[in-house]
């Protein structure tokens, strides 16, 4: 494959841009480095890069895309808002009809408010509950992203039973020391969390179902512990929703899992596509949110009319029957067929795949249950393969902890490339 222009407009992009890049995931760092393909046009499951070289995409913009590139639904509602004005400043009837959407699709968002970004959604969801508790810790899992904002960028201190430290410059120890970091899937290690510092804590920011370690579920019963655990500290449990919404089935992972959080933070899917968050919860916490409470949060974009829209469309496009069957099952034959062509060419592999979203993960053949197990499997091979399933037209994450996203726009034609392609890839790294 050519890839002469990508090149020049990365060592362009390089001239102006931060690392060529708008956000450092799209960087090639993680898998040795040099020019990220630039795309110029998507359709379909189909991506084209400036080179003229086509993929077929399971990035899906790291999970937005659901229904593929230029869905015809969501262009539509785009094309819409673009004529009647994509930004207002007051009140819209479209805030309304998503947030009555997302309210039946998961009944634990009694009040919502939409913002801008997965980001604001967690960051928000902390603010308010600390306002609501008159507390300030909070206790996340090891692994877990939950956006850039400065209390969630904190890494483990070096026991449960520490406080956390900042994972990037600029963030103050002031800050991280709010934070602690225990280990996902481990509710020992929660509880002994809670025994020292439970009193003092605000919340517990969880992802329901892990995204950013890979696709990890949790174990059974370790949801519910985390619930009755923090409950029982007076402290408030936040899902992190913003990967896992409408993913896997129309709702949340508290859907699939049928587990309540206090409050949730959303965002990719639930905006066709166009930037967007939204965060919602208990009636009694969301009206701690100004202008009803003492909690601040606002947004000149938030809930904007183009966002909105395309929002409602890709919830539409996602209550035609079967639509969530057809992605688990073109997901499962794809999953196996990797499995199989690794399995040819002598390749240690192991999926974590659920319904429509997996990792495939290099160097074992046990499940990923956490944080450790995933930084422990071989980046080395997966760089490798990536780089050679890239070359058979193939779009992946540039990293060993992302997910293979089947959309709706992905055929068994582009399920059966892809396995082929895999074939190769494996062959020849
Ligand atoms: N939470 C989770 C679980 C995410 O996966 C992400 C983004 N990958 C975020 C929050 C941050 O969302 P955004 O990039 O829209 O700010």
């Amino acid at each position: 494959m050519d890839h002469t222009l990508s090149q020049r407009y990365y060592e362009e992009a390089l001239e102006y841009i931060v690392g060529g890049v708008n956000s450092p995931s799209r960087s090639f760092k993680a898998v040795g480095g040099g020019a990220p393909v630039f795309m110029a046009k998507g359709k379909g499951a189909y991506f084209w890069d400036v080179d003229g070289n086509r993929y077929i995409d399971y990035l899906a913009a790291y999970g937005p895309l659901i229904h593929g590139h230029g869905n015809e639904h969501i262009a539509k509602a785009i094309a819409h808002a673009a004529e009647n004005g994509v930004l207002y400043g007051t009140p819209t009837v479209l805030e309304i009809q998503l947030a009555k959407m997302l309210r039946e699709a998961i009944p634990s968002l009694e009040k919502i408010r939409f913002v801008n970004s997965g980001t604001e959604a967690v960051m928000t969801c902390i603010r308010v509950a600390r306002a609501y508790t008159n507390r300030t810790k909070v206790i996340k899992f090891e692994g877990c992203y939950h956006g850039h904002s400065d209390l969630v960028l904190v890494a483990a201190g070096s026991g449960p039973s520490t406080l956390g430290i900042p994972d990037s410059a600029g963030i103050p120890e002031s800050i991280a020391q709010e934070v602690i970091t225990v280990p996902y899937n481990d509710l020992t290690s929660f509880e002994e969390a809670l025994k020292h510092w439970g009193e003092q804590t605000a919340a517990v920011l969880v992802e329901p179902i892990v995204g950013n370690f890979g696709i990890v579920q949790p174990e059974p019963g370790f949801l519910e512990g985390v619930n009755r655990l923090a409950h029982s500290y007076g402290a408030l449990v936040i899902y992190d929703e913003v990967i896992t919404n409408f993913r896997f089935m129309y709702g949340g992972a508290q859907n699939l899992l049928g587990v309540e959080p206090d409050m949730t933070a959303l965002g990719k899917i639930i905006g066709g596509g166009l930037p967007i968050g939204a965060y919602g919860g208990r009636r009694e916490i969301m009206e701690k949110v100004a202008p009803l409470g003492p909690a601040y949060q606002a947004g000149t974009m938030a809930g904007n009319p183009a966002s909105i829209a395309a929002g409602i469309a890709c919830l539409e496009e996602l209550q035609k029957p079967g639509t969530y069957e057809r992605m688990d099952e073109l997901a499962g034959i794809l999953a196996e067929g990797l499995l199989a062509a690794a399995r040819k060419y002598g390749h240690k592999v192991t999926i974590n795949r659920c319904r429509g979203a997996f990792t495939l993960y290099f160097g074992r053949e046990e499940p990923v249950k956490n944080y450790s197990d995933a930084q422990a499997s071989d980046g080395e091979a997966f760089a490798r393969f990536f780089r050679a399933i890239l070359e058979e037209g193939i779009c992946l994450a540039p990293s060993k902890y992302e997910a293979w996203f089947v959309s709706t726009a992905h055929s068994r034609e582009d399920i059966d490339y892809t396995i082929a392609a895999a074939e190769r890839a494996f062959a020849k790294m």
